[in-house]
């Protein structure tokens, strides 16, 4: 079968709703707050590093919110696949918010190191500090946690304090201790399937997903990936010619074949 040794069917929307279910039959999914990642057993820390797509965080958003699932979405702010300051990807983030699931802040310390002459440490603290204000000024949302993106480029694997720039460090060396990690980072599983971590029955679990690996249908990781673009392009060609359309100007090169970029999706 089709990628069986990467499991390519467990990444697909039906079965990301099953195995929220199975998951909130056994676990609570709490809040990135040491009082409860502490103090309790029988937890999930569920969180979204955005990579690749707003559009599929908020259908994640949005199958979470349909099985009364509160999970943190961490937002990047140097991505290259989606700006947050376009309104329609800022609005992909406020309805997120609106669900009642939380943002936190996905920081890119490689950004400044490729960008800016800087130090180590406390050059980190501050940028993750402005990054957090943006964030916090653009959304009306308090930014309480951090997870590092990349961090092995970014050279900050060994950064492990409970707290960077005020915001908890979603891979702190607590987190680490404590719960038993499982991602799908590259859109496979890295060490574990998700479903045999489950049904392990581990008291504490932290799973990292990355909503553009998750998509309606069956594909390999590649054609996910594909799928995020063409589906952006799609988007933004067909946002041009409702604008010319609108203000009654000619669209000189127009050409129907050329308007449905969205049926390249999913043919390969
Ligand atoms: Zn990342």
């Amino acid at each position: 079968m089709l990628g069986k040794q990467y499991y390519f069917d467990d990444f697909t929307e039906e079965n990301y709703k099953r195995l929220i279910e199975k998951l909130t039959t056994n676990y609570k999914i709490i809040e990135f707050s040491y009082e409860d990642i502490l103090k309790k057993d029988k937890v999930v820390l569920l969180r979204h590093d955005v990579d690749a797509s707003l559009n599929r965080a908020y259908r994640l958003a949005q199958i979470e919110y349909g099985g009364g699932v509160k999970t943190t979405y961490f937002i990047h702010l140097h991505n290259m696949f989606y700006s947050i300051l376009e309104q329609n990807q800022f609005m992909m983030i406020k309805n997120i918010i609106r669900m009642g699931h939380k943002i936190g802040l996905h920081f890119d310390f490689d950004f400044y190191k490729q960008t800016r002459d800087i130090g180590s440490g406390y050059a980190l603290e501050e940028y993750a500090k402005q990054e957090r204000k943006m964030l916090e000024s653009l959304f009306e949302v308090s930014i309480d946690v951090v997870s590092f993106h990349n961090p092995e480029a970014a050279g900050v694997l060994n950064l492990q304090n409970e707290y960077y720039a005020g915001m908890v460090n979603a891979y702190s060396r607590v987190i680490s201790e404590c719960f038993k990690y499982c991602s799908d980072s590259n859109g496979y599983w890295r060490f574990e399937r998700l479903e045999d971590v489950i049904d392990y029955g581990y008291d504490k679990l932290h799973i990292l997903l990355h909503p553009e690996w998750w998509t309606p249908d069956l594909m390999s990781p590649y054609d996910r990936i594909r799928r995020c673009v063409i589906g952006r392009t799609d988007n933004i060609l067909k946002s041009y010619d409702r604008l010319i359309s609108s203000s009654g100007r000619e669209n000189v090169g127009y050409n129907e074949e050329k308007v449905d970029l969205s049926g390249e999706v999913g043919n390969r």
